[in-house]
């Protein structure tokens, strides 16, 4: 089971303790992306010299709230920290039990719906 189609993207949610981390070569590969200089990167989409700019729902700029799969739309030019998440091991957002509680429903109603196809 992917979760990952049944969530809302908490890793791309600017969630209590969570940090987004951007680096030089993260910001030169989407100034090479958008075909724009780096420090248009950093002035149009950086809060600050280490994070993106986030959304007032807390989300990353880049993410769009419109769909459940494939929400990044910088993905072939994510930075480095979100290609590697979770590292190799089980999402920590899925441990949490008040933001499982989101997934969950939506996952039993498309197992549900499988089950019915059968
Ligand atoms: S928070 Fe975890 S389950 Fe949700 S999209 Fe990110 S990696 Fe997938
Ligand atoms: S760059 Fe893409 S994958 Fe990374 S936090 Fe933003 S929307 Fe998520």
């Amino acid at each position: 089971m992917e979760y990952c189609n049944f969530c809302p993207g908490y890793c791309c949610y600017r969630l209590k303790g969570s940090v987004l981390l951007i680096d030089a070569d993260d910001i030169n590969r989407l100034a090479r992306y958008f075909s724009i200089p780096d420090g248009e990167v950093r002035k149009r989409f950086m809060e600050n010299r280490y994070t993106f700019k986030v959304k007032e729902d807390g989300s990353c700029i880049f993410q769009s709230n419109e769909k459940m799969i494939k929400r990044c739309t910088v993905h072939e030019a994510r930075p480095s920290q979100c290609r590697r998440f979770p590292y190799g091991d089980t999402c920590p957002y899925l441990e949490r039990e008040d933001l499982l509680s989101e997934i969950q429903p939506r996952v039993e109603k498309s197992l549900k719906s499988s089950w019915l196809k059968k």
